[in-house]
């Protein structure tokens, strides 16, 4: 009964009424109320609970947590010799885009935080792809393409990459080494290799017909065209020559010939219509974080367009006002309410969060005091509104194949970056000469063109990524991000609750089961106990049950800090590959 056994210490009040429902049920012969049927897939049965569990690596002086050991272990030779957390973040950056190509690097954009702590203020840069200047958008919207795959793979659904012009500007502001020797490690690895992890093997497997079709792409992440087993060495000679020449030179070269033309070439014969002049323009920006108050904490997080920051925050601050503790964590009382307000948050976010520079978003309204108690008014406390908005069954059940890192250094800076390709192996589009995938956040616009966030030119599509840095009387406490698409604000606040409200160890945090509302589905890990789901369901939920423990809800990555520093606890989440290293 492991799933119970990482759940009980924290079960409380919730807990203690179920238990005595049952025993009073057992000694009087009452038959328990039956559950409204739901429709729903039948559980996937025997619940396996046997997964590895999440680690607590300590450290005192800095570490890196981040999607692979090999990342974590550039960053941290990087801080071991005295670089910084940016420095080291590079670093770490540099060699996920070697060792977990399928999720982020150059072809790809992200949002970056970086918590100065001399300066005691916290820097946000958006390095998020952009729509070309250019588009015929009626190709988008084509009658017979009715699975959209038009706005997810191929040329057409790539945007400006972001992460060079993104990471030249994090190692201009706030880099203390030179960019070879941050990226020195990560060339050589893409020269002499990697060997593949079982989760990663899983990912090349669910992905094997379509690079099948590339032969450049089968010759990396196949074996003699099949998918390869854990144990197999993956070379990208020409992405290590990309990555050398670009650091000698300036990172931002990758948007002037000869690059641009190489991935213009690529984007245009896959029907994209991406120019070098969009490559030329592309800029990061730099925008101002949201920060609010949520008990004593401090929690600053991205803006929009990275509208999962958002999404967190008026979650958290709609709960603030409940007694989150007494309910017992994982109760049906703690999942109803915590679920409510996550939905409640993302129909807000739908509805408003966009690219800032071309939509208002009332960022300040959906986190007033005054609304947020209209919302708690006008929510039923005990039962599932049908209507609270529409499931929007795309953005709710889609993929979510990120990366996230994590980095704290001797001096008390902090970096919460989260970058994506969007899905796994992003387009499906390499650039040959590159050996570089390119991303398809088109897919991340929303089809309805009168939304907030509509397939425009020159714009940035919403996100659903959150770093965030979290802190108490100006001391780190916890720093945090997850992969998950539309699931990362929900997995971002079931990790803060547990650790913050519930004082659950981080590592244990992560292996708690989780859930996602999506409409009046709850999308549940099958961990979570029956008698639980039943009273769920009696409030209304429609249980959706995915695996014991499953990819989906995400990937956290954290640094948690106990005793406000500088003793620094990290760790990765066992849903995805990852590790803490440090000194
Ligand atoms: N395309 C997603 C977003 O920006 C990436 C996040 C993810 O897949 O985890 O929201």
């Amino acid at each position: 009964m492991k799933n119970l056994s990482i759940v009980a210490p924290y079960l409380g009040r919730a807990r203690n009424v179920a238990i005595l429902g049952l025993v009073a049920a057992i000694l009087f012969g009452c038959a328990s109320t039956t559950p409204p049927t739901v429709e729903a897939p039948a559980a996937p049965a025997p619940v396996d609970t046997n997964f590895v569990h999440a680690t607590a690596t300590s450290f005192d002086s800095g570490m890196v947590v981040c999607a692979h050991p090999l990342a974590a272990a550039a960053g941290r030779k990087v801080l071991a010799s005295g670089g910084n957390a940016m420095d080291a973040a590079l670093a770490s950056l540099a060699m996920l885009n070697v060792v977990e190509p399928h999720a982020s690097g150059l072809g790809g954009g992200g949002f970056a935080l970086y918590y100065d702590k001399s300066a005691d203020s916290v820097y946000m840069l958006d390095y998020r792809e952009r729509a070309p200047k250019r588009m015929d958008r009626t190709i988008y919207f084509q009658p017979e393409d009715t699975l959209k795959l038009v706005q997810r793979m191929g040329g057409t659904a790539i945007l400006v990459p972001g992460a060079a012009a993104g990471w030249q500007q994090l190692h201009r502001r706030f880099g203390t080494r030179t960019l070879p020797d941050l990226f020195a490690d990560a060339v050589a690895v893409a020269d002499t290799g990697y060997v593949i992890s079982e989760k990663q093997a899983a990912i090349i497997f669910e992905h094997v017909e379509d690079l099948q079709k590339d032969t450049l792409q089968a010759s990396i992440f196949l074996e003699d065209s099949l998918p390869p087993i854990a144990g197999f060495r993956i070379t990208q000679p020409r992405l290590g020559k990309l990555l050398s020449f670009l650091s000698k030179t300036r990172l931002e070269n990758f948007y002037f010939p000869p690059y641009s033309t190489e991935v213009v070439a690529a984007i245009r014969s896959h029907g994209g219509q991406v120019t070098e002049s969009d490559l030329n323009a592309y800029q990061p920006v730099e925008r101002k974080p949201l920060r609010v108050k949520y008990r004593d904490y401090d929690i600053i997080t991205t803006s929009p367009p990275a509208g999962g920051g958002l999404v967190m925050l008026e979650t958290l601050k709609l709960l603030e006002a409940y007694d989150i503790k007494s309910m017992g964590l994982l109760s049906p009382e703690y999942i109803h309410t915590v679920s409510t307000a996550i939905r409640k948050a993302r129909t807000d976010g739908s509805a408003w969060i966009g690219d800032p520079d071309f939509a208002r978003i009332p960022v300040d309204t959906m986190l007033s005091p005054t609304y947020l108690t209209q919302i708690r008014d006008s929510l039923p406390n005990d039962t599932v509104p049908q209507k609270l908005a529409p499931l929007d069954s795309i953005r709710a059940f889609g993929p979510g194949n990120t990366t996230h890192l994590v980095v704290a250094d001797k001096d008390g800076n902090l970096v919460s970056i989260t970058q994506s390709l969007n899905y796994f192996f992003g387009s499906g589009v390499m650039v040959p000469e590159l050996g570089l995938l390119l991303n398809n956040h088109l897919a991340d616009f929303n089809s309805d063109t009168t939304s907030s966030n509509p397939i425009a030119p020159n714009r940035r599509p919403s996100s659903s990524m959150a770093p965030t840095i979290i802190l108490k009387n100006g001391e780190p406490v916890l720093v945090i991000g997850t992969p998950g698409g539309p699931r990362i604000p929900a997995a971002m606040v079931e990790v803060i609750l547990a650790v913050l409200e519930f004082g659950v160890p981080l590592n244990e945090a992560l292996d708690l089961p989780r859930f996602f509302p999506a409409g009046t589905n709850l999308v549940y890990e099958t961990r979570l106990p029956q008698q639980t789901l039943d009273a769920l369901a009696a409030k209304g939920w429609k249980p959706y049950p995915m695996e014991p423990i499953s990819n989906y809800f995400g990937g956290v990555q954290a640094i948690h800090f106990p005793d406000s520093g500088p003793h620094m606890i990290g760790s990765s989440d066992p849903r995805r590959d990852g590790a803490a290293n440090g000194y």
